[in-house]
């Protein structure tokens, strides 16, 4: 949720009952609903908060996302509580996948990425519908914002995906210091997220694939080439099965 103390953007709602508690909770009306992609732990919360809903629900257009909503293609842009969002489209995780990017030029705060489960803290989606070369692709251009945006992934996977990210690069500092800095927020029981692009470039292995000790361990895992995609594939494999 994006709020500016009276209306409120909601991402990708799963479950209307958390969303509706903190609407109420914070005294806010709901101006917009913007969803990623269509999983069911992204849109199910849908219908429950349509009652309640004082604008539209955007979504991507090559995907079946509850109607109505309006769909989006890459390149579009989102006006929201003032604010633009662009709409790049980023398939892997689903073929029609979009992320909402918020440049705030001019402004105090950072940009905003809702990037849906595309881009992950350390981590990156599963290759439901996509390639890799997709996924390498579009981890290439959300990899190209700028550094201070706050990624707003999906999922709190951050730990796991860490001790994934420490077996590929056994030798990465940030890896390191950001497996002791994440298990204190989480024995606190607070999220490690929003993370920033900055930081996934220095711990993250899919937006590393260019890396030569990245390079070195997909080879080890069987990557076909040191293409980068080929490289995302074989890490992408590793994870799927890694404990
Ligand atoms: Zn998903």
């Amino acid at each position: 949720m994006l709020h500016d103390g009276h209306r409120a953007i909601i991402v990708d709602p799963g479950d209307a009952a958390p969303v509706l508690a903190a609407l109420d909770d914070q005294g806010l009306t709901m101006a917009g609903i913007l969803v990623t992609h269509h999983h069911p732990d992204h849109v199910g919360g849908l219908a429950a908060l349509r009652p309640r809903l004082q604008g539209p629900v955007f979504g991507p257009a090559r995907e079946d996302i509850p109607t109505p909503f309006e769909p989006l293609q890459d390149g579009a842009v989102v006006s929201l509580l003032g604010l633009d969002f662009e709409v790049m489209a980023v398939p892997g995780h689903t073929s029609g996948h979009i992320a909402y990017f918020h440049a705030s030029a001019g402004e105090v705060e950072p940009p905003v990425l809702f990037c849906g489960d595309t881009l992950f803290s350390a981590g990156c989606g599963r290759l439901f519908e996509g390639t890799p070369a997709q996924m390498h692709q579009s981890l290439a251009r959300l990899a190209a914002l700028p550094a201070d945006t706050r990624v707003c992934c999906a999922h709190e996977y951050t730990e796991s995906n860490l001790r994934f990210a420490a077996a590929v690069e056994p030798d990465n500092a940030d890896i390191a210091e950001a497996i002791v800095t994440c298990r204190a927020l989480r024995a606190q029981g607070l999220p490690t997220l929003p993370s920033t692009i900055l930081r996934e470039r220095a711990i993250n292995p899919f937006m590393r694939c260019d890396v030569a000790a990245v390079v070195g361990s997909a080879v080890q895992q069987g990557a076909a080439d040191r293409s980068g995609a080929a490289v995302l594939g074989a890490l992408r494999e590793w994870k799927n099965n890694f404990r």
